[in-house]
């Protein structure tokens, strides 16, 4: 079934205790699209990058089955920029430069064959920009999740709960379910966003996992115990883009399906963390994944012993 991925394609400049890269690819919807490929092969993309944007990448995305027809190239312009340094714990991060460039007036102009989409999923970006892609479909898709981050919270909070009117799930970390809501349990949290509009929420806890919530249900998927992370940087994203893309591939989007779906979520981050950048989901093989989910099924699986 159809998925349409809106979000940035960028520039990113990225310092972590291993090392530090010059401009690499980045951006949310990379992150998501490539994570989303491995599960669906109908992947349609709404972004804006500058000329300096590299063809390359662009031809990568094309040959993982994801159409680039929505990706607008502004001539004359540069693509968005990005950077950040990671703290020793790679958890906490600041961020050193952010240039809007082409972003700064992205209008999300939807192609008239994305229009037939199913799944939507929208990566963090101004939420008015956010709402004018769900305004913009003639149909609404059949779930449309939606990532943001603590900036928009600060700045735009009036228009973020707008667009959380609209939406079907939102996933953020668990500092921003904090901010959001004003309570620090997270089960308190999630009751409050979930009044806000989303019926389902994912609280993102970096190496300590994900927790899926809907009413009184909760879910909770590990994070792979990796001997090193490399680089978080599009960790969430990543995660995003596995759970949409299964729920996208397997059409069923039943709070069971969701929880399979956190898990290759989960599978696809674990990942994104290993090398730099967008580089190791580029390379990604179809059997690695395989492989990493049958380590998830032993990371969780257990015998019931009655007692
Ligand atoms: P994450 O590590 O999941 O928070 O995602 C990092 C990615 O988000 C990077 O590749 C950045 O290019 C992108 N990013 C950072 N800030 C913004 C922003 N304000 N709007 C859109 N994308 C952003």
């Amino acid at each position: 079934m159809s998925l349409l991925i809106v979000g940035s394609v960028a520039f990113d400049a990225i310092e972590t205790p291993f090392g530090k890269t010059d401009k690499i690819i980045g951006g949310a919807a990379s992150y998501i699209a490539l994570a989303a490929s491995n599960f669906t092969q109908n992947t349609k993309l709404v972004a804006v990058v500058g000329e300096d944007f590299p063809q390359e990448f662009i031809a990568d995305l094309q040959s993982k089955g994801v159409s680039t027809e929505g990706l607008q190239i502004k001539k004359g312009e540069k693509s968005f920029f990005w950077s950040g340094k990671y703290h020793t714990d790679m958890n906490t991060r600041d961020t050193l430069v952010t240039e809007l460039n082409v972003l700064a007036d992205f209008d999300p102009i939807i192609p008239e064959s994305y229009q037939d989409c199913e799944y939507l999923m929208l990566g963090n970006l101004t939420p008015k920009v956010q709402q004018t892609v769900i305004q913009r479909l003639k149909k609404r898709p059949k779930l449309i999740v939606m990532d943001t981050m603590n900036f928009w919270m600060e700045i735009a909070l009036d228009d973020l709960k707008e667009t959380l009117k609209m939406v079907d799930v939102l996933t953020i970390n668990d500092e921003e379910a904090r901010l959001l809501s004003g309570e620090y349990s997270l089960v308190k949290a999630a009751v409050k966003i979930q009044e806000m509009g989303p019926k389902y929420l994912i609280i993102k806890k970096g190496e300590n996992g994900a927790l899926l919530f809907s009413g009184k249900d909760v879910f909770f998927a590990p994070a792979l115990p990796l001997e090193e992370v490399f680089d978080p940087t599009g960790a969430g994203d990543t995660f995003a883009g596995g759970f949409i893309g299964y729920l996208a591939k397997t059409g069923d989007i039943s709070f069971e399906n969701m929880k399979t779906a956190i898990i290759y979520g989960s599978a696809m981050a674990s990942f994104c963390v290993e090398k730099f950048g967008t580089e190791r989901l580029v390379n990604l093989k179809a059997d690695e994944m395989q492989s990493r989910i049958n380590v998830f099924r032993n990371l969780v699986k257990f015998n019931m012993a009655s007692v």
